[in-house]
């Protein structure tokens, strides 16, 4: 039976870190403040927002949120990025995906200074990781590390197999486990042999975004197994790219879903506003 990689429990203990943290830094005089830029009314893009207002306010972190219809211009939300670049009040700031149709998120996104970019998406931030630059880190493969080390778990020398190649999960991990000195595999839709290619994996994480596509037959017994995707199940619960009951006696660590990685990419949020905020604070000042 599998130990469960338990991304609630790691994410509360990030939470209260990332709370004295912001006690401390308010104590030098320096407010942590997260802002979000959020267009439309997109019912799923709006609870998103609102629950990482909740989350911020918890953990002390001023949050702001700048509302915009479906059909403001690109030019106007250009404007907006480079405002919120040059105010010292916003520690750091992210753009709510997807953006209506018309609107170019990687334009947008392309204009967020590293320094504030909390989502850690831009093309220069994903360039610092690529180069060992320091950055702000993707929340989502942040996240699945921080699991992984809160619960012991050797990545060192390890076989890794990542299901997946976005820029928002799939590559920025593989980025993240070269530099934990894992050997990476990278799958995507166009692998031959998926279940053989995956079976060597010492630790496996899927991020295909296909529900419960991953079973035993993927998995090495002993191996560690992530499980990243979210859908809604047949019983309106949430259930996510691996079929959990069929895994599970195979494996030695499995995370959950819901209450695996969901919770982690929610915590690395307020981890990179604390940490923008240091960085701000520390930077020398120009001019
Ligand atoms: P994308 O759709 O952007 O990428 C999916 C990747 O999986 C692609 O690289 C695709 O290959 C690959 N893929 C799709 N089908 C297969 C297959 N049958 N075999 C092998 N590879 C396949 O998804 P995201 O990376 O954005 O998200 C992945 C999942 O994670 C989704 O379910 C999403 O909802 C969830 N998610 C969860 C988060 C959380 O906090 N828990 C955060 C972010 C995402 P190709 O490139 O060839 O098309």
């Amino acid at each position: 039976m599998a130990k469960i990689l338990d991304g609630k429990a790691a994410a509360a203990e990030v939470r209260s870190e990332v709370a004295s943290e912001v006690a401390k830094l308010k104590e030098r005089g320096v407010p942590v403040r997260l802002d979000v830029i959020l267009v439309g009314q997109d019912p799923a893009s709006v609870t998103y927002v609102s629950s990482k207002e909740r989350d911020s306010q918890e953990v002390g972190i001023e949050s702001r949120v700048h509302r915009f219809p479906s059909e403001v211009s690109q030019q106007e939300l250009a404007t907006l990025v480079e405002t919120l670049n040059e105010d010292v009040a916003v520690s750091g700031f992210f753009i709510q995906l997807p953006l209506p149709e018309g609107l170019d998120p990687v334009s947008l996104i392309s204009r967020i200074t590293p320094a504030k970019d909390v989502d850690g998406l831009s093309p220069e931030s994903a360039g610092r990781l690529a180069v060992g630059l320091p950055s702000l880190l993707p929340c989502t493969p942040h996240g699945i590390i921080q699991l992984l080390g809160r619960n012991g778990i050797e990545l060192s020398g390890s076989e890794a197999v990542v299901i997946g190649r976005s820029n928002l999960v799939g590559k920025p991990l593989a980025q993240l486990l070269l530099r934990e000195n894992a050997t990476v595999t990278v799958c995507h839709s166009r692998t031959r042999d998926l279940p053989e290619v995956a079976r060597r994996a010492d630790l496996l994480v899927v991020a295909a975004g296909q529900k419960e596509m991953v079973g035993a037959e993927h998995v090495k017994e002993g191996a560690v197994v992530v499980d990243v995707g979210i859908h809604r199940g047949e019983e309106g619960g949430l259930v996510g790219d691996v079929r959990f009951d069929e895994v599970e006696p195979k494996a030695a660590w499995i995370s959950p879903v819901p209450g695996g990685v969901g919770p982690m990419t929610r915590a690395m949020l307020l981890h990179n506003a604390v940490r923008a905020a240091r960085m701000q604070a520390e930077a020398p000042k120009r001019g």
